[in-house]
């Protein structure tokens, strides 16, 4: 029997039904009948249209076993959601229960172990801020208001991942309520095929309540932006893309094409601009106080990249625990569409076939391209891994526009298509599943001895396809 063929079929549950889970839990739900529903069922991405029968958020572990036991009584299915960012591929979501973790908030700082321990619902700027007290950092990503659970479960490429490898590579330890209800740990000790799924085979195997994982004993960082107008976008890609050859792997940046909305909020040297615009961290501190005089190796690494003359330049020392702000994603929800691939390599001809889609002389409805330079640690596998362990190829292409009509959707995800379409000679063996924003066949997402492990950790773990996730297994 297949996954698929195993799926709970099922009436959608009347709202009324709900009113047994309510009494057997502390935690909220909310149903079509209520006032709330509207703001309940609303993604992080606003272009999602999610309609479950009924949003649960639960208050702890022994809510989200009683949700899912709930589920299974009833054949309807369940999917975790703690922001929303990656709602694109889920659907419409009829039939399930969405659990939203929200008030899974709690953030356990162990200082003298180098780890801390996190409820499901927290976004990655609260566990930065709580480390900060303590001269400590994770790997998070570029976006404050990203989940830490999401974006574990699938890999995370942060600031410092081309020194220090993919975030869900610092787990250490998740726990879990399996589609089935049971409550487990996952770790190296524990349930380990778990471990090995979970870590990459994103939320497929049950709803997390909380993830453990190191940190790391760091102040400060060498960090920045350099923007020019996008004019200049020839000349700085390549210079980037030549910059990126063969650097030390304490560098991790992203080059940008950006094109900035008009927007109020935006100070007036952005807003309706366009740039090329080269962000990134380099790392200076391993632990050792050794960050002054590292900075200065740090601005002889960026030098050539200087020597081009930006329009706005703000590398420098900074704390690291204000590298959310370095790449200026969208401070709260917006309608957005986006993809993204990765690319074995950037010859001219990708440098040329991007700038012909989205460079100064096109019209696009894009708002960004972003190419983040991977390699290094992100592209050697993580001893004791899990099933994304490491990432392939050397750059990561992500491709978004803003969508906030059904009409700006339909141009973004044809602009977008076309620029996937445009690298697709330089495409890696398999993607990064928190950069596809669509449905993509689990074969483009995993290797074939991956898949088959993490096929056979769904049978055991949710045997009746309870568990609904971005990126399924089927
Ligand atoms: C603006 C922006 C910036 C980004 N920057 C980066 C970046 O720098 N680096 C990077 O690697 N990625 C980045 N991403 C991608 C991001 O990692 C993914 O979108 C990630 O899935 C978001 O996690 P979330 O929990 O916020 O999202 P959600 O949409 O809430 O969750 C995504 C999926 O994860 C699973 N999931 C979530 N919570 C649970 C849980 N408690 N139990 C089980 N499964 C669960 C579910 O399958 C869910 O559908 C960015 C995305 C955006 C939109």
């Amino acid at each position: 029997m297949t996954i698929a063929e195993s799926s709970p079929v099922a009436a959608p549950l009347a709202p009324e039904a709900f009113a047994a889970l309510a009494a057997r839990i502390d935690g909220t739900i909310t149903t079509p009948i209520d006032a709330e529903w509207d703001t309940a069922r609303q993604a992080w991405n606003l272009s999602a249209d999610q309609r479950p029968d009924a949003v649960v958020a639960p208050s702890s572990a022994a809510d989200v076993r009683a949700t899912l036991l709930f589920a299974n009584e009833h054949g309807l299915r369940a999917v975790a959601q703690g922001t929303g960012h990656l709602a694109g591929p889920l659907g419409d979501l009829a039939d399930s229960i969405l659990v939203r973790t929200t008030a899974l908030s709690s953030i356990e700082v162990d200082a003298t172990a180098l780890t801390v321990r996190v409820g499901s619902g927290v976004l990655w700027g609260d566990v930065t801020a709580a480390l900060a007290e303590h001269g400590l950092i994770a790997l998070a990503g570029s976006a404050p208001d990203v989940g830490v659970a999401g974006y574990l479960l699938g890999g995370g490429v942060s600031w410092f991942g081309r020194s220090l490898g993919l975030a869900t590579s610092h787990v250490t330890t998740i726990e879990v309520v399996s589609g089935g209800g049971r409550m487990l740990r996952a770790s190296a000790t524990e349930e380990s095929e778990l471990f090995y799924a979970l870590r990459g085979g994103g939320g497929n195997y049950g709803i997390v309540t909380a993830i453990t994982f190191r940190v790391f004993a760091v102040r400060d960082v060498y960090a920045g932006m350099l923007m020019f107008p996008l004019e200049r976008a020839e000349e700085v890609f390549s210079a980037w893309e030549l910059w990126t050859r063969d650097l030390d792997d304490s560098a991790t940046s992203c080059f940008r094409l950006l094109r900035l909305p008009p927007l109020p909020e935006l100070p007036e040297f952005l807003r309706g601009q366009s740039f090329a615009v080269i962000d990134g961290a380099i790392a200076i501190e391993q632990g050792d106080g050794s960050g002054p005089e590292r900075s200065a190796e740090a601005a002889a690494l960026l030098a050539p990249l200087r020597a081009l003359g930006a329009a706005i330049d703000t590398f420098g020392v900074m704390p690291a625990s204000r590298l959310g702000e370095i790449h200026m994603d969208p401070p709260g929800p917006v309608p957005g569409v986006g993809d993204g691939i990765t690319l074995d390599e950037l010859p001219r001809a990708a440098i040329d076939a991007v700038l012909e889609l989205a460079g100064p002389d096109a019209a696009t409805p894009l708002l960004a391209i972003d190419i983040r330079h991977v390699g290094g640690q992100l592209a050697v596998p993580a001893a004791d891994g899990g099933a994304v362990n490491s990432l392939p190829g050397r750059y990561l292409l992500y491709a978004v526009g803003i969508t906030p009509t059904a009409e700006a959707a339909v141009a973004v995800r044809s602009a977008t298509q076309a620029v996937l379409e445009a690298v697709a000679p330089w495409r890696s063996a398999t993607d990064y599943i928190n950069f596809r924003e669509v449905s993509a066949a689990p074969e483009r997402l995993y290797r074939t001895d991956t898949l088959a492990r993490l096929r056979a950790a769904k049978r055991s773990y949710d045997p009746n396809n309870t568990i609904r996730s971005a990126h399924p297994l089927d």
